[in-house]
């Protein structure tokens, strides 16, 4: 009787940009490249091992350095990734990202997308015209990772420089280097041996993660940081609320302080009911907050703050609700 081969799991890539889609003259040049420059075939052609893993399909949504990256297409992509799931249409998902910003679509996945499959964003440190770029083996092992199902149920995934890290809690920690996304505190999943994926644990929930169904949400509200130093003024906050935003995080220093002006004009505004977010500026450790100043981050970073802050308020919560959503310990 003859026998049929298992057909491949079906990986969709969703193409943005960013330094793993990045040209340059020079492949000495890690600098001035321009991101965003080579579209999503010639990242697979540079990686026709991929094809080993995956049935792929790949569809080019944007070809943008990372800091253009909108709330608008942040909704998009997680309304395309969890139609690809809801109705069978991959086993397993893709992002290629810029770096820069790579952490705050990855952490808005995991907070939007309510599906088991693996979800995979995947960047590069260096130019796709550079020497030793890194991108093609990033590339390479998201398609494997997200063609497995060890990665199952593992809320959203980053893979760069071999490592497989959950979106809730890493960061981009270097400017400059391949092992710039790290959980300092809270480790990686796992790693990468040559593209098989390993890893340290079965699948565990992030603790108290907040979830948001984003299907009936088709815009986001402004929400603007503002950065707390010494001698800070209230000024820009004010100038924030002026110009339309609809809530604010303050990167605060230590466990969530402000400077005076700044702490009084948050008393002010959370008394009349405006929301507040204090997040530690420090990179690490929990930021609390009594109620009457706002809400703390918890151990969320500023920018993640900022991307619960959105969608907490387009998802109509009031205060309470927002400070729940901050209840990581
Ligand atoms: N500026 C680039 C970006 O975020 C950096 C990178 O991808 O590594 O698009």
């Amino acid at each position: 009787m003859a026998t049929h081969a298992k057909p491949l799991p079906r990986v969709t890539i969703y193409a943005t940009g960013g330094t793993i889609a990045g040209g340059s003259t020079s492949n000495t040049d890690l600098l001035f490249y321009t991101a965003g420059s080579v579209g999503i075939d010639t990242l697979l052609d540079a990686v026709p091992e991929a094809k080993q893993y995956a049935s792929i399909t790949g569809e080019q949504l944007l070809n943008v350095g990372s800091h253009e990256i909108r709330s608008s297409d942040l909704l998009d992509l997680s309304k395309r990734v969890n139609q690809q799931f809801a109705e069978n249409l991959s086993d397993g998902v893709v992002i290629t990202h810029g770096t820069d910003t790579l952490e705050e679509t990855a952490f808005f996945l995991d907070l939007t997308v309510s599906h088991p499959q693996p979800l995979v964003v995947v960047g590069a440190m260096r130019p796709a015209s550079a020497i030793s770029a890194d991108g093609p083996l990033n590339l390479l092992q998201g398609v494997s990772l997200a063609a497995s199902s060890k990665g199952r149920g593992r809320g959203t995934m980053i893979v760069l420089n071999d490592r497989i890290q959950s979106a809730f809690y890493t960061s981009k920690t270097h400017a400059n280097t391949l092992d710039t996304f790290r959980a300092v505190e809270q480790g990686s999943l796992g790693f990468f041996l040559n593209a098989k994926p390993l890893f340290y644990f079965e699948p565990a929930h992030v603790s108290n993660k907040p979830h948001f169904d984003i299907s009936n949400i088709t815009s986001l509200p402004r929400v603007d940081i503002l950065y707390s130093h010494q001698d800070a003024s209230s000024d820009l906050l004010e100038l924030a609320i002026e110009r339309g935003a609809k809530g604010v995080v303050i990167a605060a220093s230590g466990g969530g302080w402000a400077s005076p002006a700044l702490e009084a004009a948050a008393e002010d505004l959370t008394t009349e009911g405006f929301p507040v977010v204090f997040a530690t500026r420090t990179g690490n450790g929990f930021s609390i907050k009594q109620a009457k100043f706002g809400t703390g981050a918890g151990l969320i970073n500023a920018q993640k703050a900022r991307i619960i802050l959105m969608l907490a308020l387009a998802s109509g919560y009031d205060q309470q609700q927002i400070s729940a959503c901050f209840n990581t310990g």
